[in-house]
């Protein structure tokens, strides 16, 4: 069998960022994370003040605009074009890091709750929450949704030990990790040789100069990542605590193929093998077909189908009939689309595994296509809206200071037309799905060296599939709430 190239083992070979001119020089400063921080949290704050004190018309508030249409925009841009820059930024870190200065956590987060269960399930009640109430057209309810993340953030991190709100409770963050598998660089190792002959692993357990009776000075990973056996960027918030932390200089933040992680069969560090995770093969599912579910929200159709549905049901509430769409898109169809691919794979590769440990290998493949379908969607309102931003934030400033001291709002700001954004958005959802097929190839090329191209058919028409309902979905008449400012 042939192995697919691993992204952590052996000595690093690609362009290390951290080694830039400027760029390097301001990764590698001890207080880059915390200005990226104060940065996001005075943010949040503009978010929290103006969604309460601000308009309740979502298109001229800076609550809504921020938070639907510029931070989700910026989050994929970032992703895609770098790294996990929005986790290393997390205003909600610099608050709890503050907070435990006054109470320190003893507690380990309790293995019966491990995994992603839990943030599955806020992901997919915050998408289901979403399309409920419309949250995008609602200012105080955003706010509150900040409010209530930095609430719940505190109380987890300020009970249990490390990054266990981000490793097992962020929904956000599971995104970002999910996403950032196809980003361009990759914290790890600069030499593999280096970490064989180290015996502190400062990198996971904290620096401490004077050794180890000593304190820490450096905190090493809080996701328990250590780096010599770090696969991928799953798990990784890019907070570089552990360029900080080795005190040998050895961790890169290094250019990679992206995605190339996802046909990687090997253990890794605090994750394990991909195949044998239920929960991550589950959240991928969540991921990819609720991008789907979350684009045919927002187009016309999906209110015919809506009153189809309360029709058939005899006028059950809207939240039963929303409740049936959803178990129908982020339920049924994976079972279908994706348990069917994995049959026709035992069948036409001859492989003795179970449909389900063939799905929990292959899942990972769908990943660059859920990914670019979020894009293409997010994509659509940053566009659309990213001047948006400007006549909001006069018109907030008149709020907030009584005159307008950046000029009068400029209100025919808005941004690109939507008929101008479709290209980019078909372009996006169709390299996504060459992307999916690729990987799904490796993993072939991996499991079935012999059978590799008959093996890869069956994902190949199952994320065929997914694309084709996509940009179906995407070029369909658009409700008046999708353009310019969430949706
Ligand atoms: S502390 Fe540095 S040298 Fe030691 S194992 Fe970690 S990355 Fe390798
Ligand atoms: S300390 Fe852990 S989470 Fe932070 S950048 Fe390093 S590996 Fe990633």
């Amino acid at each position: 069998m042939t192995t697919p190239p691993s992204t952590s083992h052996g000595t690093f070979q690609g362009t290390d960022v951290l080694r830039w001119p400027v760029v390097g020089l301001l990764l590698r400063w001890r207080h880059f994370r915390t200005a990226l921080q104060l940065v996001l949290l005075a943010v949040a704050v503009v978010i929290v003040v103006h969604g309460f004190i601000g308009p309740e018309i979502a298109s001229a508030n800076l609550a809504t605009v921020l938070t639907w249409v510029h931070y989700r925009g910026l989050l994929v841009v970032a992703l895609l074009a770098a790294g996990n820059l929005f986790c290393t930024g997390c205003p909600i870190i610099r608050v709890r890091d503050w907070a435990r200065r006054l109470h320190v956590p003893t507690r380990h987060w309790p293995k019966r709750l491990g995994g992603k269960w839990i943030a599955i399930v806020l992901f997919a009640a915050v998408l289901f929450t979403y399309e409920l109430f419309d949250l995008w057209s609602l200012p105080r309810g955003t706010a509150y949704l900040v409010i209530a993340y930095f609430v719940v953030a505190m109380g987890v991190d300020l009970l249990f030990t490390g990054a266990s709100f981000c490793k097992h409770v962020c929904p956000i963050g599971q995104f970002n990790f999910l996403t950032s598998t196809v980003s361009p660089l990759e914290v790890q190792v600069r030499s593999a040789d280096t970490c064989r002959s180290c015996h502190t692993a400062d990198c996971v357990s904290g620096h401490r100069p004077g050794g180890r009776s000593t304190p820490i000075v450096q905190r090493g990973c809080e996701l328990g990542l250590f780096l010599p056996a770090k696969v991928g960027n799953l798990d990784c918030t890019f907070c570089l605590d552990c360029v900080q932390a080795c005190p040998h200089d050895n961790v890169a933040l290094g250019t990679r193929a992206p995605g190339v992680e996802l046909a990687d069969a090997n253990r890794r560090s605090a994750i394990g093998r991909l195949a044998d995770r239920p929960d991550l093969v589950v959240l991928v599912l969540l991921f990819v077909f609720g991008a789907v579910m979350n684009a045919f929200g927002m187009i016309t159709p999906v209110y015919r189908v809506e009153q189809w549905l309360t029709t058939m049901t005899g006028g059950a509430p809207e939240a039963v009939v929303l409740g049936i769409l959803f178990v129908a898109v982020i339920v049924i169809a994976p079972i279908v689309v994706v348990g069917g691919a994995a049959v026709a794979t035992r069948i036409v590769s001859a492989d003795a595994r179970s449909p389900w440990r063939i799905t929990a290998r292959y899942v990972y493949a769908l990943v660059p296509l859920g990914v670019c379908l979020w894009t293409a969607h997010y994509a659509f309102h940053l566009l659309t809206g990213a001047l948006t931003v400007v006549p909001v934030t006069q018109s907030a400033v008149i709020d907030l200071m009584g005159w307008p001291m950046f000029g009068e709002p400029l209100w025919r700001w808005a941004g690109m037309r939507p008929g101008k954004v479709f290209p980019i958005q078909l372009g996006f959802a169709i390299f996504g799905a060459v992307g999916s097929i690729g990987v799904a190839h490796l993993i072939s090329l991996h499991d079935h060296p012999k059978r590799a191209v008959r093996a890869t058919m069956p994902w190949a028409i199952a994320i065929a599939i997914i694309t084709v309902a996509a940009i179906w979905v995407l070029f369909q008449p658009m409700e008046m709430r999708g353009v310019g400012f969430g949706g």
